[in-house]
């Protein structure tokens, strides 16, 4: 028998500008609620104005020939208009994707082919790396704007400006009474909540990055299931009332954009948005803006452990601390407990992917954890610890399989992809996470491993597919496999197996300054590079990575 959330929750059929803002036109606070943490000041959106600018992109969008289902790459850190293009896209009819503002040209070229966006609006420091794979994309110069962190949006300035042909995005903004007047489609019907609007791109099980199809509905889903777990907490009004965030994650990852796009800004609690993170930076805005929740990836959870000026710093504000995107030690969160006074914190984990919208699991803030439990089933979902491929034998209790999980925000599928979404999701609705946990007899998820070949570099993901492809384009790689080995800083660090060609001399440092060229950071392979004779695979070719993995847990003896 499949787990159940003990909750059941009504979920309305409203979409997702409706959700957060009520209204085209109703009254909505004016206090400060995303607000620059450079600049808390001057720059900041009230919720009013939040919709009022998504109200103007989304006319603005629309005059400038944006159809229905237009996909909008948004390359760029976080602003306080990060949020202003995912909803004014959401109110234009269109679908918003955002790439990794550390990619290289290659890699952003790829999201730009795969979502075949019509627009591609890029912040002024990454033009230059925009531009280039805008032209391997073949999209056109007049296709491409330049954002900004915000100042010259604000302050009306931008729309003369011109940078290396490329024209500001102010000039995709309606002017304020056009905006005001902008009502976005909403008649409660099951076809347009179930519209996409988000490709948040995940390489899921297998494979190469694809665009995971988020809808309205998903989004309502996963921001309420949240919800229901912080009103567990009896004093849940008065510590929203209280409640202050920062930003520090990219936007452009699910667990960043549901909070601090969605959730938070639905719930009126101010956030700080920091462009991109900084530690010291972000000890000093906890500090300063007296945050009460942290969100953290486990690599920020380590060094706020280990690194010698979280002491210097007043973190006394903080309320409750959250870790998700990968797996997190009961150790560490013990050490970060033991940061504030006795019982005052218990650090929880949350377990999730994009293919879930965000969230899937998480913990009743009444309750205590121990352990390095991901907590509860999210409400309205099921789930299953499949022991076998077809999802027919489940675990009992304590005995470890891979998740299948069912419910609303669940992802509708993999953009143009329709085999891969056949792979992922059942004919009966349940998504194969690649994840391998037990569930307790309280009916607490735990994660223990991943059956997926996704690797997370401090947090982030890293598809071996991509990694392995450009491997052979070595002339020295004869075949290569691509697996994640642990570090200590940044959880796991990708590691290459490489079969050399015929004759080659290649080193392994020339194969790694090989890729360095071709990837983004994370993708390096700090893991190093390993010859082998032949890549072990199955009969059919595929790589066998738990042999690999094997090799690895023999090598550092914790086999
Ligand atoms: P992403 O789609 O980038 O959010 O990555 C989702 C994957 O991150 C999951 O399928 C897990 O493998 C991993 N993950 C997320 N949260 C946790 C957690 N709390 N513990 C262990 N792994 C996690």
């Amino acid at each position: 028998m499949p787990y159940r959330s003990r909750w059941i929750i009504d979920i309305p059929n409203v979409t997702l500008p409706t959700y957060i803002f009520t209204s085209p036109n109703a009254p909505l606070p004016a206090t400060p609620l995303l607000i620059d943490a450079n600049r808390p000041d001057t720059h900041y959106l009230s919720l009013s104005t939040y919709r009022l600018w998504s109200q103007r992109l989304a006319a603005g969008l629309r005059a400038a020939g944006l159809q229905p289902g237009d996909r909008v790459l948004l390359f760029s850190g976080n602003t306080i208009f990060f949020p202003v293009v995912v909803l004014g896209l959401s109110m234009a009819g269109g679908v918003f994707t955002g790439a990794n503002p550390t990619y290289v040209a290659r890699e952003l070229a790829y999201q730009l082919s795969d979502s075949e966006a019509r627009f591609l609006i890029a912040s002024e420091e990454s033009l230059d790396v925009a531009l280039e794979a805008a032209s391997i994309a073949g999209v056109g110069k007049d296709r491409v704007f330049v954002f900004d962190d915000g100042t010259q949006t604000l302050e009306g300035r931008g729309e003369d400006d011109i940078k290396r042909g490329v024209r500001h995005w102010s000039v995709l903004l309606a002017d304020e009474e056009t905006g005001r007047r902008f009502e976005w489609e909403d008649d409660g019907s099951e076809e347009v909540v179930n519209r996409t609007i988000a490709l948040n791109y995940s390489s899921g099980t297998t494979g190469l990055p694809k665009g995971v199809m988020i809808s309205h509905r998903n989004y309502v889903a996963n921001t309420m299931q949240s919800i229901q777990f912080s009103e567990q907490n009896p004093d849940y009004e008065a510590k929203l009332a209280r409640s202050r965030l920062l930003c520090f994650l990219p936007m452009y990852h699910a667990m960043a954009q549901a909070s601090f796009v969605v959730w938070k800004p639905r719930c009126r609690v101010p956030c700080y948005i920091m462009p991109k993170f900084d530690f010291i930076q972000m000890l000093q805005n906890l500090e300063r803006f007296r945050v009460t929740e942290l969100a953290v990836a486990p690599p920020i959870a380590v060094a706020l452990v280990k690194h010698p000026a979280t002491r210097k710093y007043n973190l006394s504000s903080i309320e409750s601390i959250g870790s998700g995107a990968a797996p997190l030690g009961r150790e560490i969160c013990a050490e970060l407990e033991r940061m504030w006074p006795e019982g005052r914190i218990n650090v929880k984990q949350g377990w999730g992917m994009t293919e879930l919208t965000c969230m899937g699991t998480n913990w009743d803030p009444t309750q205590y954890s121990g352990s390095y439990s991901v907590g509860e089933l999210a409400a309205n979902c099921e789930a299953k610890i499949a022991v076998d491929d077809e999802g027919k034998i489940e675990a009992s209790t304590d005995e470890r399989g891979e998740i299948w999980f069912r419910g609303p925000n669940v992802m509708k599928g993999y953009w143009k992809k329709p085999e891969a979404t056949r792979e992922t999701i059942s004919p009966d609705g349940w998504l194969k996470t690649g994840d391998i946990a037990f569930v307790d007899e309280n009916g607490k998820f735990y994660i223990v491993d991943r059956k997926k070949e996704l690797i997370k570099v401090k947090g982030l993901q890293v598809a071996p597919a991509e990694l392995e492809a450009l491997l052979l384009e070595h002339p020295g790689v004869a075949d290569a496999a691509v697996i994640g080995v642990n570090s200590e800083r940044e959880g796991e660090v990708p590691r290459a197996y490489v079969v050399r060609s015929e004759g080659s001399l290649a080193s392994a440092e020339e194969i790694i300054a090989f890729l360095d060229s071709k990837v983004s950071r994370p993708k390096r392979l700090a893991g190093g590079v390993k010859f082998l004779e032949a890549i072990p695979k199955n009969p059919s070719g595929k790589i066998q990575r738990q042999k690999l993995r094997e090799m690895v847990k023999a090598e550092s003896g914790t086999k």
